[in-house]
């Protein structure tokens, strides 16, 4: 049987709806509290879960009730969590969300335990990352953990997906120890340094990326898709149509998706269509976890076409 693993981030969202935002010093009454299982490394874990993948996730959380409730998240969607250390006197992730009632949002994350993933964890649990098939990984741990593990299974001959972000530029030996990397538009002009506006900007951009040593840059691009740009050729694979309600985990239901379709030993343009319609789903419901689609819904959305 063949397994993911997802080496990244574990935040619970901690989300307070307010009429509008306060100014310093001042005190208002909110609206609502919602408590999400969140983060990017958590998010692709559960989405993968939920399109039936056994899955690994390697990562940490703090001894609090937070680090609790993502261990029952996990534990609930059969995600293989003995990888994931507990650390004490760090709290869990943490992301303070405020959303005024125009939807706009602000937003503090206080990393905590995600930034005590260090190397150390990644040689005490390098058995079980050669033990996957895959690992995806994203920046929300310290960048030399990334860079570290990454330099490591590409060594090994492991498939390696990196979703960059949040964007900062990437040193070459990070780009040539990845075999996808996944950045949306804002992401790609960060990586490159260069506009990413129209189809042959984000060509171009992805192009610096590959002459540095990258082996295939897949672009998210909202509704327009995704273009897939390697060495050999450059493909624009469109979206799915969908009434998107709420597009928060988008991209992370892509990556999974994307994942699970080259592990079933579909080539790259084909993978990409499947993480396509995992995304265009999770855009359908509210929510980034609870939103991740099953894996009969993509099924169902790839038959019916666009
Ligand atoms: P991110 O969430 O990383 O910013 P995008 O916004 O590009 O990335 O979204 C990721 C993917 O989700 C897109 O490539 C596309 O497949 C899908 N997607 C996003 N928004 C929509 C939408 N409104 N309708 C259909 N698919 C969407």
């Amino acid at each position: 049987m063949k397994i993911v693993g997802v080496l990244g981030s574990l935040n619970v969202d901690l989300t307070v709806t307010v009429p509008r935002f306060q100014e310093a010093g001042e005190t208002i009454t909110g609206t609502g509290f919602y408590t999400f299982t969140g983060g990017k490394g958590g998010n692709q874990a559960v989405s993968l879960a939920k399109l039936g993948v056994p899955t690994m996730m390697i990562g940490k959380l703090g001894a609090d009730q937070n680090g609790a409730l993502y261990r029952d998240t996990m534990q609930d969607l059969g995600i293989e969590q003995h990888t994931v250390q507990t650390v004490d006197h760090v709290p869990t992730g943490v992301a303070m969300i405020e959303v005024d009632a125009s939807g706009e949002n602000r937003i503090v994350v206080v990393p905590g335990a995600n930034y005590a993933v260090d190397r150390r964890q990644v040689d005490f649990m390098m058995g079980e990352l050669l033990a996957c098939d895959m690992v995806l990984m994203q920046l929300e741990i310290p960048m030399d953990t990334v860079e570290y593990a990454a330099q490591k299974l590409h060594g090994e001959g492991k498939i390696v997906i990196l979703d960059p972000s949040p964007a900062v530029p990437l040193s070459e030996r990070l780009l040539r120890a990845c075999t996808y990397i996944v950045p949306n538009e804002s992401e790609l002009r960060i990586l490159s340094g260069m506009e990413a506006d129209t189809d042959e900007q984000v060509e171009a951009a992805a192009q610096t990326l590959l002459e540095k040593g990258a082996r295939c840059i897949v672009v998210k691009l909202g509704t327009r898709g995704v273009m897939l740009v390697s060495k050999q050729s450059s493909l624009h694979v469109p979206g799915f149509k969908v009434n998107a309600l709420d597009t928060t985990g988008a991209g992370d239901a892509f990556v999974a998706g994307f994942a699970v379709s080259l592990l079933e030993g579909k080539m790259p343009a084909e993978a990409v269509r499947f993480g396509n319609a995992a995304a265009a789903l999770s855009t359908t419901a509210m929510g980034a976890q609870s939103a991740m689609p099953a894996r009969a819904q993509v099924d169902d959305l790839l038959q019916r076409g666009r």
